[in-house]
């Protein structure tokens, strides 16, 4: 399903650019518009659902597709041998503002310490 007014469906479309890291036949992977780190990568199912957990519910397979493309993200960043973080923001309340399911995949500085 393909959500008209949603931002990430868009990217999926071609509609909006978006530079790309990897892709899969059911997932993307692009750069945030707004890295919070030196790596910020956001992998996304191409369908639409508007949080984790619906993914989980709605499409199992898809949403370990989804862990396997931030997993190949992570070690062509690099990632795999020092660490990455890997955020799902689910819910207003705690900051998701764009409600298309996306991994963040964070690395490249030194977490230790901060929130889980
Ligand atoms: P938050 O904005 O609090 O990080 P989300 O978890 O919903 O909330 O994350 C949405 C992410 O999408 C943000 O990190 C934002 O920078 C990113 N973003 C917004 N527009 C674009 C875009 N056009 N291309 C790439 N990333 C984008």
């Amino acid at each position: 399903m393909t959500v008209a007014d949603c931002l990430f469906c868009r990217i999926v479309a071609g509609e909006i650019p978006a530079t790309v890291v990897a892709e899969t036949e059911r997932t993307l992977a692009f750069r945030d518009i707004a890295p919070k780190a030196p790596t910020h990568v956001l992998v996304i199912p191409k369908e639409h659902y508007a949080d984790v957990a619906t993914l989980a519910v709605g499409d199992f397979a898809l949403a370990g597709e989804v862990l396997a493309t931030v997993a190949d993200v992570a070690a062509a960043e690099g990632l795999d041998g020092t660490g990455f973080r890997v955020i799902f923001n689910t819910g207003a309340s705690v900051g998701q503002t764009v409600f298309h399911a996306h991994a963040h995949v964070l690395g490249g500085v030194d977490m230790d310490g901060d929130l889980t």
